[in-house]
C-alpha cells in the first residue's frame, strides 16, 4: 500500500511542502513559498511558477492546497496518512519523533529561547496545517533527535555546571535527520546491519555538520548548542575561541548580538572569500584568487581534523560518507578531505572519486569504504512519520 505523507518545512518566511510516499521516497509533487509576508512572494509547486501576495503561513498553506488542484496531483485523488513537521530543536525532551499533540506544542514552545529563530516558525507550520488537516494525525521530527544518543562527556561543556541546568546549556547536534537518514544508506550499500557499522558522516551543505555514528547512533557530531560550531560552512565559521566575543566587546565595542551575527551570517567561506555558494568558491579559486584558495584549504582542513577525531572516537570505521550539496558533488572537496588518511586505511579512487557512478567512491582494495550518498531529508520525514503512526 502506498503511503503518502504530507511533510512541511516552515520557516521564518518560507514554507516548503512535498508529497513523499515513504515507501519508496518519490514525491508526487514538491513545493515552496518564499517571502511570505512580502508584497509578492514566490511560489513553486513542481516546476510551476504561481506568484501571488501571501501574507502569512496560513495563507501559504492554503496556496499551496489551491496548486495541487490547479496542478496536481490532485489531493483527494492521493490518501495523505500523516502530516510529518520539520522541528529544529528538540532540546533533551525528544529524542524520537513524535505525534502532535497539545503537550509537543507545548514542550516545543517551551524551547524557543533554544532556537529562537526556527521553533516559532516551525510552530506556526504546525498550527497552521492542524486548522487545514484537522483529521489527519500530525507528526513532528527533531532535528537534534538523532543526536540525543551522544554520551554525556560529548554533549557536555566544561563550563559551570549550573549552566546546563539554569540554561541548558550543552551541546545538541543538528541535521540529525540527514544523518540518520545516510548512515542508514550507508549501512545498505555496505550490505550490513545498521547495528554493525561505525562511520563517519559528512554532511556539506549550506550548513555543514559531521557526525560519528557507532552502530546506527550518533555518538558525537560537530554542531553544538547551536548550529554553529564546528565545520566550516557557507556563512557560520564554526570552531572559533569563545574568548573572541569578550575580545571584541573590550577592543571594537562589539556587543554579543553583533558578533553573533558576525558569526552565523558573515563567516564561513562568506566572510573568507565574499561567496558564501561553494561553486562561486571553487570558480574564484581556479582563476587564482588567494583568498578562495585559502577558503577552500581551511574547509578541507576542517574537515580532514573532524575525520581524525571521529576516527579516534570510533576506533574502528567501516566508512566515511559524503552527503549533500558540497558532499555530493564536489570531487575536490573529497578527495582534499581525505587526502593523506591512507594510513588510516582511506584509499581513495580517484577515477570514481571524479565522476561517481555509484555510491563508492574508494578503491576497491580500501579498508575504509569513501561513500557518497544522495540525502534525503524530506523521506526520512515521511518514513519517520509513518514509523510513529505504526507504533500507535
Ligand atoms: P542546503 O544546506 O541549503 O540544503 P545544499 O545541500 O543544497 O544546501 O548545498 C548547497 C551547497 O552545495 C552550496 O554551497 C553549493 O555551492 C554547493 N554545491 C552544489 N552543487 C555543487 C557542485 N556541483 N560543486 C560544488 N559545490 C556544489
Amino acid at each position: 500500500m502506498t503511503e503518502h505523507v504530507l511533510v512541511i518545512n516552515a520557516g521564518s518566511s518560507s514554507l516548503k511542502y512535498s508529497l513523499v510516499d515513504a515507501a519508496t521516497g518519490e514525491a508526487a509533487a514538491t513545493g515552496l513559498v518564499e517571502r511570505i509576508g512580502e508584497d509578492r512572494s514566490h511560489h513553486v509547486h513542481n516546476g510551476h511558477e504561481d506568484d501571488q501576495r501571501v501574507p502569512d503561513h496560513e495563507a501559504a498553506l492554503e496556496a499551496a492546497v489551491q496548486v495541487f488542484d490547479k496542478y496536481g496531483p490532485s489531493l483527494s485523488e492521493i490518501e495523505i496518512v500523516a502530516v510529518g513537521h520539520r522541528v529544529v530543536h528538540g532540546g533533551d525532551r525528544f529524542a524520537a519523533p513524535a505525534l502532535v499533540d497539545d503537550d509537543l506544542i507545548a514542550a516545543v514552545k517551551d524551547l524557543i529561547p533554544l532556537a529562537p529563530l526556527h521553533n516559532p516558525a516551525n510552530l506556526e507550520g504546525i498550527e497552521v496545517a492542524r486548522r487545514l488537516f484537522p483529521d489527519l494525525p500530525h507528526v513532528a521530527v527533531f532535528d537534534t533527535a538523532f543526536h540525543q544518543t551522544l554520551p554525556p562527556y560529548a554533549y557536555t561543556y566544561a563550563v559551570p555546571s549550573s549552566w546546563l541546568d539554569d540554561y541548558g546549556i550543552r551541546r545538541y547536534g543538528f541535521h540529525g535527520t540527514s544523518h540518520a537518514f545516510v548512515s542508514e544508506q550507508a549501512a545498505r550499500v555496505l550490505g550490513r546491519d545498521p547495528g554493525d557499522v561505525n562511520m563517519i558522516v559528512l554532511h556539506l551543505g549550506n550548513g555543514c555538520s559531521a557526525a560519528a555514528v557507532r552502530g546506527g547512533q550518533s555518538v558525537d557530531t560537530s554542531m553544538g548548542f547551536t548550529p554553529l560550531e564546528g565545520l566550516v560552512m557557507g556563512t557560520r565559521s564554526g570552531d572559533v575561541d569563545p574568548a573572541i566575543h569578550g575580545h571584541l566587546a573590550r577592543v571594537a565595542g562589539r556587543t554579543a548580538e553583533e558578533t553573533d551575527r558576525s558569526l552565523n551570517s558573515e563567516s564561513g567561506l562568506k566572510g573568507l572569500t565574499g561567496a558564501n555558494d561553494f561553486r562561486e568558491v571553487l570558480r574564484l579559486r581556479a582563476n587564482g584568487d588567494e583568498r578562495a584558495k585559502l577558503a577552500f584549504d581551511l574547509y578541507c582542513y576542517r574537515l580532514k581534523k573532524y575525520i581524525g577525531a571521529y576516527y579516534a572516537v570510533l576506533g574502528t570505521v567501516d566508512a566515511v560518507v559524503f552527503t549533500a550539496g558540497v558532499g555530493q558533488h564536489s570531487a575536490e572537496a573529497r578527495a582534499a578531505a581525505v587526502a593523506g588518511l591512507e594510513g588510516l586505511g582511506i584509499h581513495l579512487d580517484p577515477i570514481r572519486n571524479a565522476d561517481p557512478s555509484g555510491p563508492v567512491v574508494s578503491t576497491d582494495e580500501s579498508p575504509v569504504k569513501v561513500l557518497v550518498i544522495p540525502t534525503n531529508e524530506e523521506w526520512e520525514i515521511a518514513r519517520q512519520s509513518v514509523a510513529v503512526l505504526a507504533a500507535r
